[in-house]
């Protein structure tokens, strides 16, 4: 197994109460980052995983009906939080990028997909297939935005499932099965059912030791560690809530029986402020 490189940016905001994110949690206004991975693998290049906000999201957003999406989650969000202005800071154009890895399709993670030109898009076809034929307010209340996606997006689709399958063998706890995405095991996409249609995690072999990047599994790291559900109103969203609690269970064995693998939920806050000092050095 080859490791890969990767390193978490931020690519805008939004904020909730804590108790929409966590049951018994304040009124508080917290941040929830919309955190990308960015990934070099050492034959396939430059990858992402998720995409974050982007220009584009405000833009489809900016009527009725999407604008209630916008209301529900409001978002900060800036040019220079874009991922390629984030890239080109880091010395990669957005060409470079080769793959762009999706957890699943709501808004916040697909909305810069149409700005890598290069990219191939891996995903869950299941996840996709139950989405596509959905239009406005039924693809909304899904929290699918389809003017997100670029229009050759379908040509440009690279199944989960087209790849080959493998036992993980009790390397990720109570999740058992994987998808080998580039065939070295360096990058397995992972189900986790229940918060949307075709939701994947990825355990990514980074050079620093294994990281499950679980995408919206959860909102917090404290949702996964005290085993708390989000507020009933933010449970009316999910695809499965039944399989919800069972993939946060997954979650919180693994946590006790793999210390040694990090479990970075998409936007958890706490977690990206470490993100952010470390590198800052
Ligand atoms: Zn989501």
């Amino acid at each position: 197994m080859v490791p890969v490189k990767l390193r978490m940016i931020r690519a805008g905001y939004c904020t909730h109460p804590e108790r929409v994110v966590l049951q018994g949690g304040s009124w508080q206004t917290c941040s929830f980052p919309a955190m990308v991975g960015v990934i070099s693998h050492p034959t396939e290049g430059l990858m992402l995983f998720d995409t974050g906000y982007s220009e584009r999201f405000q833009k489809e957003t900016a009527h009725y009906p999407n604008k209630l999406y916008a209301q529900l989650t409001p978002v900060f969000y800036r040019p220079e939080d874009s991922v390629v202005a984030q890239l080109e800071a880091l010395g990669h154009r957005a060409e470079d990028v080769r793959h762009v890895i999706l957890s699943h399709f709501h808004g916040d993670h697909i909305a810069a997909a149409g700005d890598f030109p290069s990219a191939w898009f891996v995903c869950s076809e299941e996840g996709y297939a139950a989405l596509r034929p959905l239009k406005r307010i039924t693809a909304l209340k899904k929290g699918f935005l389809p003017g997100l996606l670029p229009k050759d997006f379908d040509l440009r689709l690279l199944p989960f499932e087209g790849r080959k399958k493998i036992d993980l063998g009790g390397r990720l706890g109570p999740f058992d099965t994987g998808f080998d995405l580039f065939g070295d095991e360096s990058l397995i996409a992972v189900p986790l059912p229940g918060h949307a249609d075709g939701h994947y995690g990825l355990l990514v072999e980074s050079e620093k030791g294994p990281v499950f990047l679980v995408g919206d599994a959860c909102w917090t790291s404290q949702a996964f560690t005290e085993q708390r559900l989000p507020s009933f109103l933010a449970q009316m969203i999910f695809s499965d809530r039944k399989a919800y609690v069972e993939t946060l269970r997954g979650l919180h064995a693994l946590s006790v029986e793999r210390p040694d693998v990090a479990i970075v939920p998409s936007h958890c806050q706490t977690l990206w402020e470490g993100f952010e000092r470390e590198a800052q050095g």
